[in-house]
């Protein structure tokens, strides 16, 4: 934590171009909490004159004592004086330059100093290209602070005698547990709406409370979203959901009516079904728990839980005009379903494919007899499905015994499963096959 002895300046405003300097026996941001590789191109960026800091969320979890998962650097050398220093590095992007520099699987990006955007002309903020040019502009670091979102974002920890610069009043922020955008708060998510979902999203991880403005800004402008593009929502909700704190997210969201900007058919279906909310609710606990655990998540199956009640009603629809089973119906509904919310979080193939085989794979549950129910134990979707059908099973929409047999089942002998199944061995089904085969065809 800080020790906050000076008085803090209006924070969040561009009011000085000089920064507060926290001595670093002033911090507890330790070296022990950088990566060696991080620490390597800040030394080395240093060592040839160049000013070197650590910058955003890295800076911020090292002072809230979390684990900074990635270092971002921030430099006056160009990517050009970057790439020459390091032989590991790569310049990626087209219109803003990056360098990463590579250290087996670490990857540490060196960002040169930027100039914020223009904000004289931000009814024009939502063209892209325009946003874009304005901000592919090299600048100082009084200049790179005010392009970024949040003041707790806005830390740069110097490499040279290991003090954080503080422009913003960020580091009193942290200390309060307050999110607040730098400069003018509706502005600032106007030119960016995805600033909206990076709020809830370090509001929930954080634990910290909104700012007034940031407040009042993302509840006046949350139908904003519908302006980003959808790949672009991608990444979000990735972040969103797969960060350890999807259920508090989810509240948030909601609260601010976010959610319904990313996930429209979901919403609509809060509105009839009860349930379909506890469901969703499950599904997000379940997530952070295995978060928590270390335990790998996939966004194929939270998805298929946002979609599953939209998916059902289409999927009764397409039954009853067109003589189709359970699965086919619901593995077309999904298709449909899947297609719509395209339009607002763009989803990979990867994704959706699984997606929908787990979803129709929902009704073969119901037959417990049989060899073709036995073999749905061997489905590559099976792990899946059986953990969607037992969420159902918790809200009450599957049977119990139903969700007991398939519990039971898999940890059993493939002798006993075959007994369960009422299975009859290989060698005899084969005869009777051949035989019910003759019958027919004389
Ligand atoms: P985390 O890595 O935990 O998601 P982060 O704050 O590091 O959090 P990044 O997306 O890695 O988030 O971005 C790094 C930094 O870049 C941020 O801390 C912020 O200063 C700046 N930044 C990122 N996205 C935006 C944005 N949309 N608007 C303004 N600044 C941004
Ligand atoms: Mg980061």
């Amino acid at each position: 934590m800080l020790r906050t002895d000076k008085p803090l300046k209006e924070h969040g405003k561009p009011d000085s171009a000089e920064p507060r300097i926290i001595p670093r026996a002033a911090h507890t941001v330790s070296r022990k909490a950088i990566s060696d590789s991080a620490l390597k191109v800040l030394y080395r960026l240093d060592k040839a004159g160049y000013q070197a800091f650590l910058v955003g969320g890295c800076v911020r979890d090292a002072l809230l004592d979390l684990h900074p998962k990635d270092f971002d650097v921030a430099t006056d050398a160009t990517p050009d004086e970057v790439r020459a220093l390091f032989s590991n590095c790569r310049l990626i992007g087209r219109r803003f330059r990056l360098a990463h520099v590579r250290f087996g699987r670490e990857i540490i990006e060196v960002a040169t100093f930027r100039a914020a955007a223009n904000h004289e002309d931000d009814d024009v903020a939502h063209d892209d290209e325009g946003r874009i040019l304005r901000d592919n502009v090299y600048g100082t670091i009084e200049e790179d602070v005010w392009r970024r979102d949040f003041t707790c974002n806005a830390l740069y920890y110097n490499i040279a005698d290991y003090s954080i610069w503080d422009y913003v009043g960020g580091a009193g922020d942290i200390d309060r547990r307050k999110l607040v955008l730098i400069g003018d708060a509706d502005q600032r998510v106007r030119e960016d709406p995805v600033r909206m979902l990076r709020a809830v999203r370090f509001a929930a991880k954080l634990g910290f409370t909104m700012d007034e403005p940031v407040d009042a800004a993302i509840r006046e402008n949350a139908s904003l979203l519908t302006n980003v593009p959808a790949a672009r929502l991608f990444d979000e909700f990735l972040k969103l959901f797969q960060g350890g704190q999807a259920e508090a997210t989810f509240d948030l969201l909601r609260e601010y009516g976010l959610f319904e900007q990313l996930f429209p058919a979901t919403e609509q279906e809060f509105l009839i079904d009860e349930d379909f909310r506890n469901f969703i609710r499950a599904a997000l606990q379940n997530t952070d728990r295995r978060v928590a655990d270390g335990k790998s998540v996939t966004p194929m199956f939270l998805l298929g839980v946002f979609l599953w009640a939209p998916v059902c009603r289409i999927a009764a629809m397409r039954r009853e005009e067109e003589k189709m089973t359970d699965s086919q119906s619901l593995a077309l509904a999904a298709y449909e379903v899947a297609a719509d919310q395209q339009r607002r979080v763009s989803i990979p193939k990867r994704f959706t494919v699984p997606m929908r085989e787990m979803m129709a794979l929902q009704p073969r549950f119901y037959a417990t007899q049989g060899r073709r129910a036995m073999n749905l134990l061997e489905h590559r979707r099976f792990r899946a499905a059986y953990d969607f059908m037992m969420l159902l099973a918790e809200i009450g929409r599957v049977d119990p015994d139903i969700a007991a047999f398939w519990t039971e089942v898999q940890s059993m002998s493939s002798d006993q499963r075959m007994q369960r199944f009422q299975v009859q061995a290989k060698a005899r089904k084969r005869r009777r096959r051949r035989k019910r085969k003759s019958a027919s065809s004389g």
